[in-house]
């Protein structure tokens, strides 16, 4: 998924508020943040691939979906998961790949990715491509498609989603190509997180966060110049869908929700419990939370290292112990074939099951 970034801050709530002031922010209490999703057409096509998912996903025994679909999106232990750029210099390409390599060298797990080929060149691919150059695909675009985001582990080699085919990216870093932003080390850690399979740690079924959805009692709608919702004469507070629906992020209170609230589905129940300090939860500003600052889901400062959580959790993913790993490849064949074979399976889903089913007959 994406990660929520003003778009003058990218990473950091500090500059975020500096750039809000620049803007000509009203209420110092309520700063004006741009947030980012998925480009609509690859949400979309999610959304339509999870409902085929779970008409076929009923016919699996033993797996209830909520593991079914983080277990589909897993790589396979021991692969080696190869990543192209389109664009961006030479010197880009070693910083990020030595940023999203701490995945790999910090945590000691049963995968690699590779960023060059055999000549030591760095890996690219272009919308031309019919066949992978990588299944990780980085682009810069800065346009609709634009933005920070991620598909979810194998939905980058999935040809049922927008963003699955060799010619389109999996992964976007808007105008990294350009000038690295503040904070950019967190984000591509954050990208990298969901290349591996990760969905965002505030929508965690484990935890959630306390989102302050609705308006305080009596709001009376409120906008500065520019057209951003803020406090009312009373001090009273929009809550999320008032804002996030007003200038400049016009989001529908669906949105609102897909982007914000607990995910019924997610790589989270193969963690644990509830971690702030992960990689994959975005920095909130306190207004957002029911609690403020005392909200268990709040945190000063963005996160921009893995946490403890985070290296168990890709270690509980990508076991090193090979025999931890073998009894794990072992179940998702049988769970992949009762995919294969379920009677709702639509030829989407048997397709992108067989492809699961060669990697692993690979390793
Ligand atoms: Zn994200």
């Amino acid at each position: 998924m994406s990660r929520v970034v003003p778009r003058c801050w990218r990473s950091g709530s500090l500059l975020a508020l500096l750039c809000s002031g620049a803007a000509g922010a009203a209420a110092a209490d309520v700063p004006q943040f741009v947030f980012e999703a998925y480009p609509s057409d690859v949400l979309a096509s999610k959304q339509l691939y999870h409902q085929n998912l779970a008409a076929a996903g009923s016919a699996v025994q033993n797996v209830p979906f909520y593991l079914l679909v983080p277990q589909l999106q897993r790589w396979v232990p021991g692969q080696v998961v190869r990543v192209a750029f389109n664009g961006g210099s030479k010197d880009l390409h070693q910083r990020i790949a030595g940023v999203a390599n701490r995945w790999i060298t910090e945590t000691g797990i049963n995968l690699r990715f590779s960023f060059t080929d055999n000549a030591g060149n760095f890996r690219t691919w272009t919308t031309d491509d019919a066949v992978y150059a990588a299944e990780v695909r980085i682009a810069f675009y800065t346009d609709a498609r634009g933005g920070n985001w991620s598909h979810v582990g194998t939905d980058s080699t999935n040809v049922n989603l927008v963003g699955g085919l060799a010619g389109q990216a999996s992964m976007n870093l808007g105008g990294f190509d350009r000038q690295l932003p503040i904070g950019w080390e967190g984000t591509v850690l954050h990208e990298f997180g969901h290349a591996l399979g990760f969905e965002h740690e505030h929508q965690s079924p484990a935890g959630g966060c306390d989102f302050r959805f609705e308006d305080d009692p009596g709001y009376v709608a409120t906008t500065d110049a520019a057209g951003w919702y803020t406090v009312d004469a009373q001090g009273r507070r929009p809550g999320l869908y008032t804002y996030l629906g007003g200038y400049s992020n016009r989001w529908p209170r669906e949105k609102v929700d897909s982007n914000l609230k607990v995910l019924p589905v997610s790589s989270a129940f193969l963690v644990g419990a509830f971690d702030k300090n992960s990689i994959m939860k975005y920095q909130f500003p306190a207004f957002f939370f029911k609690a403020e600052g005392q909200s268990p889901c709040f945190t000063p400062n963005d996160n921009r290292k893995l946490s403890a959580e985070d290296i168990a959790g890709v270690r509980k993913t990508y076991p090193p112990d090979a025999n931890v790993a073998a009894t794990q490849i072992t179940e998702r064949r049988a769970t992949l074939t009762q995919l294969l074979n379920a009677p709702k399976a639509s030829a989407g889903v048997r397709t992108q099951t067989e492809a699961q089913l060669k990697a692993i007959a690979a390793q």
